[in-house]
């Protein structure tokens, strides 16, 4: 079994109880999609606790390459770039040379993963079934693990080369038909975007090729209290409640 979990965010609140879910499951092998960092307030517990998981393959995403200097800034929205700001200068040094050694595309034992597209794994949103067909174009990839958009979800395509893509929703167990090829995003630990607050991610099994996306509830307002502390815009905090 594979976990797979993606835009952490700087949520320890919501890192530390996936990570208390995933414990329960017999993982072989946890990938982390990137977006470690950005909009929320605990870049250096985050990034501690992500360096430390064994078996682990670990991704930048486009908020950690801005945080280290290695993505322009400037294609964020206004509070985007204020958190990212503020993360480069209250980071420790140690946590900027980690992200700064991380790449946002790498190859797990299970299939290929990135942080946001085939094509473009840095920045490119895999929403629709177009974006997944110019991703599955580009390579020949069985599985491909990707985040970046926060949103659950499952691109197959069938032997004739149509494109179907699934919104996953917690404790569905989907299973990729056989011969058809595979991308599969877990949704965000850290900020989820389809209106359910709870963290998100994925599990994998392998063997049948099947992906199960759970949620799991945290501590929002802790969350939300840590934001607002430091002195990030409002938004970051209250839409966390919303899920949106
Ligand atoms: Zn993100």
């Amino acid at each position: 079994m594979i976990a797979v979990i993606s835009d952490i965010h700087s949520n320890a609140e919501a890192l530390s109880a996936v990570l208390d879910a995933i414990s329960s499951a017999e993982v072989d092998e946890l990938y982390v999609l990137g977006d470690i960092v950005g909009y929320g307030a605990d870049p250096d517990a985050v990034v501690t606790t992500v360096a430390s998981i064994e078996r682990a393959t670990v991704l930048a995403g486009n908020h950690d390459l801005a945080a280290t200097g290695r993505f322009d800034a400037r294609w964020f929205n206004d509070h985007a770039r204020a958190a990212i700001e503020w993360t480069a200068s209250s980071m420790t040094a140690g946590t900027a040379s980690t992200l700064a050694a991380l790449e946002p595309r790498g190859q797990g034992a299970c299939g290929l993963c990135v942080h946001g597209s085939v094509v473009d794994p840095a920045a490119e949103y895999v929403v629709n079934a177009d974006d997944a067909d110019a991703s599955f174009a580009s390579e020949d990839f069985e599985r491909c693990f990707f985040g970046h958009t926060h949103l659950p979800t499952a691109f197959v395509r069938d032997a004739g080369g149509v494109v179907t893509g699934f919104a996953l929703h917690d404790g569905q167990r989907f299973t990729i038909p056989e011969g058809h090829r595979a991308m599969l995003n877990p949704g965000s630990v850290g900020q989820p975007r389809d209106g359910d607050p709870r963290a998100s991610y994925m599990l994998y099994e392998p063997s049948d090729a099947s992906a199960t996306v759970r949620r799991v509830a945290y501590d929002v307002p802790a969350a939300q209290a840590k934001i607002r502390a430091a002195g990030l815009p409002e938004i970051l905090a209250d839409r966390l409640a919303a899920g949106r």
